[in-house]
């Protein structure tokens, strides 16, 4: 296990300003409004009450707080993991490996790319953010919501934030169902503050609204890591050409989550796939056999 090994505590001094701030303040409302709204007004109560709905409370209250676990978890290792950047004085070895599965050629016809800004080689993949100001290994996007380029080596902590948050939104917005329709009821706006009707009402609606969103995103990135494609190269790829990088969708998976299923759902990876999957540290990746380099 080797979760720690890319850890940049300056993330937290470099990325922090601008939108990044208030899209972390943002973030911390929504889970505030949220835990307010299910734990402390709907279902903490029936638990605490006892009765025929105590046990089925407790089951929602318990995977509530293990969601929320595993996102504040994967969402920090997003923040503070160093995407991958280039090694100083990298040059792009030019000689082949003589397994052309294995290859790591740059781009048929190009030269080794050079990045003016960083004065460095740029390796396969690698592409220069304008907000970090520095290339970054097989660079997806800068994201705001995490104040940290996406990249090489924390692209799967992203995708697991994105789908236990999206597993914790939907239990939200189930569990504030009834709430939310007792809102519409007469009698239920006397037996309720103001205050805590607003923040069931908020609650509830941004997680529906934002359950619908990251329904549309994650689909998006399942179909870019089967197809091994980042984001950035969905615009480059030509839809005509075989994708050199599309080794088929187990190993491209593999590529981001490893070859250890119980690492899959954790924001870590073993140090037997560290060593033996090149493209986990971003500076190599494997090209398919039928493409020309
Ligand atoms: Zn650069
Ligand atoms: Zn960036």
């Amino acid at each position: 296990m080797d979760c720690c090994r890319h850890v940049n505590p300056f993330r937290a001094c470099a990325g922090l300003r601008g939108l990044g701030y208030l899209m972390v303040a943002l973030v911390a409302a929504i889970a505030a409004v949220s835990y307010y709204a299910v734990v402390v007004y709907a279902w903490g109560p029936v638990l605490l009450g006892g009765g025929a709905h105590a046990a089925g409370a407790g089951a929602v209250l318990a995977a509530f707080h293990i969601l929320l676990a595993l996102i504040l978890w994967c969402y920090l290792m997003v923040v503070f993991t160093d995407p991958g950047a280039v090694p100083e004085n990298w040059r792009h070895d030019a000689e082949d490996s003589g397994d052309p599965a294995l290859s790591t050629s740059e781009d048929q016809g190009s030269h080794p790319r050079y990045c003016s800004r960083c004065q460095n080689g740029k390796p396969p993949r690698c592409h220069h953010c304008s907000v970090c100001d520095r290339c970054v290994l097989k660079m997806d996007h800068h994201c705001v919501w995490v104040v940290n380029c996406v990249g090489a080596r924390n692209y799967k902590y992203f995708l697991l934030f994105l789908v236990y948050t999206f597993l914790e939104t939907v239990l939200d917005t189930l569990v504030l169902l009834p709430n939310f329709i007792e809102f519409f009821r007469d009698e239920s706006r006397h037996s309720s503050s103001p205050g805590d009707i607003a923040i069931l009402f908020l609650a509830f609606v941004l997680n529906l609204a934002f359950t619908l969103s990251l329904l549309c995103f994650i689909a998006m990135h399942m179909s870019l890591v089967t197809s091994n494609t980042t984001s950035i190269e969905v615009h480059e790829r030509r839809k005509s050409v075989a994708w050199k990088y599309n080794v088929g969708w187990r190993r491209n998976l593999e590529q981001v989550f490893g070859t250890k299923k119980l690492f899959w759902f954790f924001p870590l990876y073993s140090t037997e796939d560290l060593r033996n999957i090149p493209a986990l540290r971003g500076l190599e990746f494997p090209i398919r056999s039928d493409v020309v380099v």
